[in-house]
């Protein structure tokens, strides 16, 4: 049956936006290349639950694909790869292109941090006989999704010899694991009155770690002097060595498919992880692009970029500085012609909870990777907003490598808000915008993606890369 289109659905289709699901535009082959990708990133989001787990696999990643450290004294050709590791926690990887780098370098910025539980700096204590560990929770999280789920314990330890223990606890099958308690229902009364953000306070995301004591007559606080024993004898450690730690909880799980159709990918730490693992793809495989290619993993964005690992500081513009010296460019005359993927995720909508997005405007699974113009709250307060001609010169770099790409905005106005790294990077006299893969459930312990929209974002980076 072929019915005749009117002369309405005809003007429709050349004037109308028509945004289809992926799996329906993409090829069969497409589609089984773009699953097997996910195989990788898969792995990789089970195997780093940190950003120093995420930059060394990077680093020995590019190791492998021929990056070597970069030297601020050597001189590089076209084709180079170089790495420049920023104190365990965040990466530069660059390609060197065939252009002078007074024509811009090409970007892309993701971060490697996610929302966790970080340990306070002294956190072992001993109460009604269980061992408990204090924490600080690190970013954005609803702390209630924290408590009655398996844990792992991942971090370092600077021992006062001076050499550093890494430590990864609850990963492996035969692993014990932890745990935040939550009270039981039939308790919770005067619990369930407190609104859901106060559900559990950030004083009660405590981690039980042990129960049993050291044997001995006397004494007091045994169960927590047991813990200090194991520890001491698998790791060395003494109860001081807590004060130059960085020891972090993490959910204790490995990503998996979801859905009959395995078309998603569940797992923690997907915000950025899903944005920096396809730009990690992206410019591994980078051979000699026509313009520089800087690819940052970056840390400290889900806390607003301070600090020495975070984009809101100058380690970025250095290393800009440092290639610009190497061509007897100016720094500055590179970045006001560079551009810039700020890659990161931006929230699917979901429709058990559609009110706080404008449909037209929200991002959804399987469509594709997500431009957002700009983010930040309120009157557009805290983003930088990319102009028309930078929007333009994207839409035309996608559409020219059959992207399939959809606009987003992080919720309705005035609905809330949040920021990426877009506003650090545009305020070195880059042109920045915000392109990433759509999210459910964003900063929980298990979030979700799309599997076809993650290869759109591996294709998006490549493409902005080499153009
Ligand atoms: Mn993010
Ligand atoms: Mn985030």
């Amino acid at each position: 049956m072929c019915e005749e289109k009117t002369a309405a659905d005809l003007l429709k289709e050349k004037l109308c936006l028509d945004q289809k699901h992926v799996a329906l535009v993409m090829q069969d082959d497409e589609i089984n290349e773009a699953d097997a990708f996910c195989e990788g990133y898969k792995d990789f989001i089970t195997l780093c639950k940190t950003e120093r787990e995420a930059a060394t696999f990077a680093e020995n990643a590019a190791k492998k694909a021929g990056f070597v450290p970069f030297k601020a004294s050597a001189t590089y050709k076209p084709g180079d790869k170089v790495y420049y590791m920023n104190r365990n926690k965040a990466i530069i990887l660059t390609v060197f292109g065939k252009k002078s780098l007074s024509e811009g370098v090409k970007i892309v910025a993701s971060h490697i941090d996610a929302p966790r539980i970080d340990l306070k700096p002294n956190p072992l204590y001993e109460d009604s006989d269980l061992a408990l560990l204090k924490t600080h929770y690190y970013g954005g999280i609803k702390k209630y999704q924290w408590t009655a789920i398996p844990l792992a314990m991942h971090g370092v330890v600077m021992l006062k010899n001076g050499k550093s223990l890494q430590i990864t606890i609850g990963e492996k099958m035969d692993e014990p694991k932890f745990v935040i308690t939550d009270l039981l229902p039939h308790l919770g009364a005067e619990q369930s009155k407190r609104t859901l953000s106060e559900g559990i306070k950030g004083e009660e995301l405590n981690v039980l770690i042990g129960s049993r004591p050291f044997r001995s007559d006397k004494g007091s606080d045994l169960v927590k002097l047991n813990i200090l024993k194991l520890l001491n004898e698998k790791y060395g450690l003494v109860e001081e060595d807590f004060f130059s730690a960085e020891l972090e909880m993490v959910p204790a799980c490995a990503a998996s498919d979801i859905g009959l159709d395995r078309s998603m990918i569940g797992g923690y730490g997907q915000d950025d992880r899903v944005c920096a693992y396809p730009s990690l793809m992206a410019v591994l495989e980078c051979k000699a692009p026509e313009h520089t290619v800087v690819t940052v993993l970056t840390d400290k964005e889900e806390t607003g970029s301070d600090g020495n690992t975070g984009l809101n500081s100058a380690y970025l513009k250095h290393f800009i500085e440092d290639i610009a010296k190497q061509q007897g460019v100016e720094a500055r005359d590179v970045l006001r012609r560079s551009q810039c993927l700020s890659a990161d995720v931006n929230a699917a909508f979901d429709p058990t909870f559609p009110t706080v997005h404008d449909k037209m405007n929200a991002s959804y699974l399987n469509k594709g990777i997500v431009v957002t113009k700009y983010t930040g709250s309120r009157g557009k307060s805290g983003t930088s907003d990319a102009s028309a001609e930078f929007m333009g010169r994207v839409r035309k770099i996608f559409d020219d490598a059959g992207i399939i790409w959809q606009v987003g905005e992080l919720g309705k106005v005035d609905e809330g808000g949040g920021g990426t790294v877009a506003q650090y990077v545009a305020n070195l006299d880059v042109d920045v915008v915000d392109v990433g893969v759509a999210v459910l459930s964003m900063h929980s312990p298990f979030e979700v993606v799309s599997k076809l929209d993650l290869y759109m974002a591996y294709k998006a980076f490549r493409a902005f890369s080499l153009s």
